[in-house]
């Protein structure tokens, strides 16, 4: 009998102990100062954007992604992965998306100045927080006239998931968008569970096959055949197709062969600030 008091008398000590766990309360803390320093962030304009060239065939740039960072006071620069997902879950991705598509809509318009950018497509990663809200299309159309940019020149990226559960406003929310010229990509392709039944209702112009197919392309014969079906899906419903995450030159000859002929990837350039980005497009061999 003492035994088995001891024994509950430790187990539930030991329970009491994980509740109190150092490291647990640790990441709480972390959480809520993160939360904290995000909002901060907007408020003294600590967010930047990189830009990362996407190419054909030939090489030639014909749009860049953008990508955003943080630049913390003491960190450094911060990716995307550490605060995307928070940011998403308090609701500050749509202050953070609105900074965004003001601070790519404001370049968009300086590209204008200059023959090697003027037909530059920007591409804007988009949440689905920030792409449900109820004047979405609002803000983007307000941001496009403010800047008197060329709604064509704007590309969105979406993501799978995040369309399926209100196909219809999602279709709606794409056509008002698309009336006027924006474009629509659809991310990270192949990781999400599209059916063809929604593929086909979606207001489309691309699909982007996501890193994880390409990055073993070479080696992997499933990789390679679903890169194929996706290509080949691509085609059928009429969409551009571009690969993310093309680092070598034998995976963008695969996806070349395979009649993909548009690539992002660190083997073109990676993310970077605007000047290096100008400097970049200045120069003229870019692989
Ligand atoms: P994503 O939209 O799929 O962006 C592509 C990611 O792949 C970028 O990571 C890019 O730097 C990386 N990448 C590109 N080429 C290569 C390559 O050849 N090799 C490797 N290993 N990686 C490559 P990044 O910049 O860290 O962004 C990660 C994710 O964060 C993005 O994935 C996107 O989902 C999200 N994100 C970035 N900026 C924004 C934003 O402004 N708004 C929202 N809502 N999400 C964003
Ligand atoms: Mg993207
Ligand atoms: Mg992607
Ligand atoms: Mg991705």
């Amino acid at each position: 009998q003492a035994d088995i008091a001891m024994y509950q008398a430790k187990k539930s000590g030991r329970n009491t102990l994980r509740f109190f766990d150092p490291k647990m309360q640790g990441s709480i803390n972390t959480r809520v100062a993160l939360e904290r320093e995000l909002r901060k962030a907007l408020d003294s304009q600590q967010f930047r954007l990189h830009y990362q060239i996407q190419v054909d065939s030939s090489g030639l740039p014909f749009g860049v992604e953008a990508l955003i960072r943080w630049l913390h006071p003491e960190r450094g620069l911060v990716p995307p992965f550490e605060f995307i997902s928070l940011a998403e879950e308090t609701g500050l991705i749509c202050p953070i998306g609105e900074w965004v598509l003001e601070t790519a809509c404001k370049q968009l318009k300086l590209w204008e100045r200059h023959e090697l950018t003027q037909d530059l497509i920007m591409s804007v990663n988009v949440s689905a927080k920030q792409f449900y809200q109820s004047d979405f299309v609002v803000k983007v159309l307000e941001a496009i006239h403010r800047h008197d940019v060329n709604p064509s020149l704007l590309k969105l990226e979406l993501t799978e998931s995040m369309l399926l559960d209100k196909i219809e406003d999602t279709i709606s929310t794409m056509n008002a968008l698309k009336a006027v010229g924006v474009r629509f990509s659809l991310d990270d392709f192949g990781t999400g569970y599209s059916s063809l039944q929604y593929l086909k209702r979606l207001p489309l112009n691309q699909l982007k096959i996501d890193r994880s197919f390409v990055r073993d392309i070479a080696v992997d014969s499933s990789d390679e055949a679903i890169v194929s079906t996706i290509i080949a899906m691509a085609h059928s419903l009429n969409l551009d197709v571009i690969a993310e995450g093309v680092e070598t030159d034998e995976q963008k000859q695969i996806l070349l062969n395979k009649g993909c002929i548009h690539y992002q990837g660190y083997l073109f350039g990676k993310p970077v600030p605007i000047e290096q980005l100008e400097v970049m497009l200045k120069q003229d061999c870019l692989c």
